[in-house]
């Protein structure tokens, strides 16, 4: 057997695993709320999960057989939605956390979907594209049986992008021998995409921003942030941030970080990144690490890369007022106490990073109707969303007095109690 690397051996660790901890805020919030434990005893568990072999026939002849999976967690408010991530260290209990918090993204934002994500163990950097489409087309083909417009439809995540999508509904459409533009979300436009869809993430969590800035009284003209990851959703987030007059004084990338205390120029960094450089190669800017990142007396620190960096260790040394979750679950329970205790406002990843889900359900909504709307109507409907579903959540952080984090599982769970009263499914 391969042994753990130790990035999976610290995510097997319990205060680590994000399906443990995922579990553990909804037992407090549905214990705090006074409510039913079957409620609790139904969110726990994902309803239906899938291990799949993901064969792929190598460019240098050799066949390798990849491990993939599927998790669908609740389908009460419509069918299951969420991304699907190539990266080397997916684990079930990951995906089954990712799928959880999708359910709680629909939800506080009133969208009608369930929570579902996918990943495949893979380093894609180490595939060559024609190894990276049969890889994809791989996996399409393993889950079909379990997918569809009205039942599972997948997005991009973490390294999976329009043109993986392409690739995937593509396959989808052979087996079935139609086109199928519902099935899956985030495609190129040509092909049923929508407009708006690639930046969404990043415009969402930049309204968030807004909002959380405008309640603390925080000018974001002589604001600063640094932003960890510069992928698609940390690129997007400060490309908005940087139009909203916000100083981007530090990024990190998986390769190191860029730093300058006059703020970087988020243009010419965007172009140079569209050019398939990293982030960190920009020469224009010193080197930061990604540590010393955290320690920055920035006003608005953005963790825009994956789980667990915000963490007993990272959390003493922040000095950010606020503390945007773009990425999904990247604040472990114990850096969550450590916020707490500092008062940073915390936009937590449930509300903060929603606008990707958003912008995906108008792309399948213009797909049933087969009728695309103009940038402008996303974008706009966007802003409403995200607005609402800030203030939503602010309400109650307000009325209970509790903590952004807090508030938000609550109105995803009371959101959700609503339907399975509907349903029967709760008395
Ligand atoms: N992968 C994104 C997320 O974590 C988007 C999912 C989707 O559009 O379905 O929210």
């Amino acid at each position: 057997m391969q042994e753990l690397n130790k990035h999976e051996a610290d995510i097997t660790t319990h205060h680590k695993n994000p399906y443990e901890i995922v579990k553990n805020l909804i037992k407090e919030s549905v214990s705090n709320l006074g409510m039913n434990e079957n409620v609790y005893h139904i969110l726990k568990k994902p309803m239906r999960v899938m291990e799949v072999s993901v064969p792929v026939r190598m460019d240098n002849g050799e066949f390798q057989n990849f491990t993939g999976f599927r998790s669908q967690h609740n389908d009460v408010l419509g069918p299951t939605k969420g991304g699907i991530r190539f990266h080397p260290s997916v684990t079930l209990d990951e995906v089954k956390a990712l799928s959880i918090w999708m359910s709680m993204k629909s939800a506080i934002l009133d969208i009608p979907f369930g929570g579902g994500k996918g990943g495949v163990i893979v380093d894609p950097n180490e595939l060559n594209e024609r190894e990276l489409e049969e890889l994809s087309r791989s996996y399409i083909r393993s889950i079909t049986p379990i997918i569809g417009p009205q039942k599972d439809i997948p997005a991009p995540d973490v390294n999976t992008n329009p043109e993986v999508m392409g690739w995937m509904m593509d396959e989808f459409d052979k087996l079935r021998g139609y086109n199928i533009p519902g099935i899956l979300t985030g495609k190129p436009l040509i092909i049923g995409g929508s407009q708006g869809r690639i930046a969404a993430t990043g415009r969402g969590v930049v309204f968030t921003i807004r909002e959380a800035a405008h309640y603390l009284n925080l000018d974001l003209t002589n604001a600063t942030a640094a932003i960890q990851g510069f992928g698609n959703v940390g690129s997007m987030t400060a490309k908005f941030l940087h139009q909203m007059g916000v100083k981007i004084v530090a990024v990190t990338d998986a390769k190191g970080g860029i730093y300058d205390k006059n703020g970087l120029d988020i243009p010419k960094l965007l172009d140079f990144v569209s050019k398939g450089n990293v982030a960190s190669d920009f020469s224009e800017a010193d080197s930061i690490e990604n540590e010393e990142m955290f320690a920055l007396p920035v006003d608005i620190l953005i963790p825009a890369a994956i789980e667990n960096q915000v963490t007993k260790e990272t959390a003493p040394k922040i000095q950010a007022r606020i503390l945007a979750e773009a990425a999904n679950g990247p604040t472990t329970p114990e850096g969550d106490a450590i916020l707490e205790e500092k008062e940073i406002f915390i936009i937590p990843d449930i509300l903060c990073n929603a606008g990707g889900v958003t912008v995906s359900y108008f792309e399948w909504v213009q797909n049933a109707m087969n009728y695309y709307w103009k940038e402008d109507e996303v974008n706009n409907q966007l802003e409403e969303r995200m607005v609402e579903g800030f203030n939503r959540v602010l309400e109650i952080q307000k009325q209970k007095k509790s903590r952004m984090r807090d508030a938000a599982y609550t109105t995803a769970i009371k959101h959700l109690v609503q339907a399975f009263h509907a349903r029967g499914w709760v008395k």
